[in-house]
């Protein structure tokens, strides 16, 4: 750690960025106290923390844990209004996240992406492309690594490439990222953050350590993201679908350009959907920023076909083009998913019920001829294709028996989608597993 300022310190939260944060800091010689709610004293995590010299104090959030401590490092997932937190902050503590630490260990080009949707597919493009133009780099964040263990392993040379959430974002104070990517921004995640303003100030502090060296990329068709982005100091390289005279990324009906250059001609694409067209411009920016060949950018474009459960290509047999869209757990997730095509579709939803109808996508429905329903929602599914006068509906018990009902249903040149509106809980653990379970299922079709 370089010119860390504090001495003692809080964790909050033993998840997989607590303990490394913990670890991080005792192996640094700080005094590390962690506090976690479920934790247990037989936890591995726990001993090895213990075998560290780190206090772990579990079952309880004693306020008295603050008097010794000079700054608190948060878990992102808990709230502002817990009772250490917001203790802490009535002494003036500093709450930081995970992420900021990262500052003090390296002072590598960090590229850091966020907004409501698209983050991890932005990162991964981001990623390979530097990695098809022969840069070093490694991914974080979000998408499963923990900044402060990539952070500690970065080679010289190497870029950091890293996804943040807005929660993330909250706690930071130094952390200043080469190039930040503001993708877009929608009401989410209101129930932490309170107010939409509260949520997109937090996600605008990505830029709040930038200077004029440092480069903000941002969608110049999402107006909320332009006028939050107006107050960055850093230089502005914009992308849009829009506006073919951008000074950024943009594209005409035949071709992806960066500024003046032609980077890729649109039918060799391979990631559908307009909303994934937002995403490759922004990681065109963000490569080209780095330095990314044209060569190396094209060949990612052409041959990245999703990450696995977002709107992924997952196999054609005999005509039909099998999508997994499983990490469509809402009506405006699945809405884009089914605006991303405009050949006969046939939808496979259903899961958990949060109580909301999903007539908001009747207007999206218009190319869909058949619907296969399954899970908690598949009665109110029904109903929502009826009245969207869809004729062919199917209910089954799960993804598996979707898929083979679908591909009966299909005829050659037809979409099979999973794009469910609804989470999975109701029959299986995660929307991963939903997700491998009908890959699965599309396999075994033939
Ligand atoms: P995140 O990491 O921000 O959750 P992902 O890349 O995992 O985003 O995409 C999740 C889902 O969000 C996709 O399946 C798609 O439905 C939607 N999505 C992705 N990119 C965008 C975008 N640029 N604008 C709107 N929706 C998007």
């Amino acid at each position: 750690l370089i010119d860390f300022p504090y001495n003692s310190i809080l964790v909050l939260g033993l998840a997989k960025s607590g303990t490394a944060a913990a670890k991080l800091l005792a192996n640094n010689g700080k005094r590390v106290i962690v506090n976690d709610l479920h934790a247990k004293d037989t936890d591995q995590a726990v001993q090895q923390l213990n075998k560290l010299g780190v206090q772990v104090v579990t079952g309880a959030h004693p306020t008295s844990l603050l008097d010794k401590v000079d700054v608190v490092v948060k878990n992102p997932g808990i709230p502002y209004e817990n009772i250490i937190v917001s203790e802490a902050e009535l002494r003036n503590i500093p709450v930081i996240t995970e992420v900021e630490l990262t500052s003090y260990l390296i002072t590598n080009p960090i590229i850091g992406i966020t907004g409501s949707n698209g983050k991890t597919t932005t990162t991964t493009l981001i990623h390979e492309m530097l990695l098809r133009s022969s840069k070093q780099a490694k991914i974080a964040g979000n998408i499963g690594k923990v900044a402060t263990e990539v952070a500690e392993h970065l080679e010289e040379d190497e870029t950091m490439v890293i996804e943040l959430s807005s929660f993330q974002l909250m706690g930071i104070k130094t952390f200043k990222p080469k190039v930040a990517v503001f993708l877009n921004l929608f009401e989410a995640h209101l129930d932490y953050h309170k107010t939409l303003e509260n949520y997109a100030n937090a996600k605008a502090n990505i830029f709040q350590n930038q200077d004029g060296d440092d480069f903000i990329v941002y969608n110049a068709d999402d107006q909320r993201v332009v006028e939050l982005v107006s107050q960055a100091r850093s230089t502005k390289v914009p992308f849009s679908r829009n506006n073919v005279s951008i000074d950024g990324a943009w594209c005409d009906q035949d071709y992806v350009y960066f500024r003046k250059e032609k980077i890729i001609a649109q039918k060799d694409v391979a990631l559908v959907g307009t909303h994934n067209l937002e995403n490759i411009l922004a990681a065109v920016c963000a490569a080209k920023l780095m330095g990314a060949t044209n060569v190396g950018i094209a060949h990612v474009l052409s041959t990245f076909t999703g990450v696995k459960h977002r709107l992924q290509f997952v196999k054609n047999i005999n005509g039909r083009l099998f999508y997994n869209d499983s990490k469509a757990t809402n009506v405006l997730a699945t809405s884009k998913a089914l605006a991303s095509f405009s050949q006969p579709t046939i939808l496979l939803a259903g899961g958990l019920d949060r109580g909301n109808s999903f007539d908001e996508l009747i207007p999206y429905l218009k190319h869909v001829k058949a619907l296969v329903v399954f899970g908690q929602t598949a009665h109110k599914l029904e109903e929502t294709a009826s009245k969207a006068g869809i004729e062919i509906v199917e209910s089954v018990d799960n993804v598996k028996q979707a898929a083979q009902t679908a591909y009966q249903l299909s005829s050659p040149k037809d979409v099979i989608l999973l794009s469910p509106a609804c989470a999975s809980w109701d029959q299986y653990r995660t929307f991963e597993e939903r997700g491998d379970m009908f890959v699965d299922a599309v396999h075994t079709l033939e």
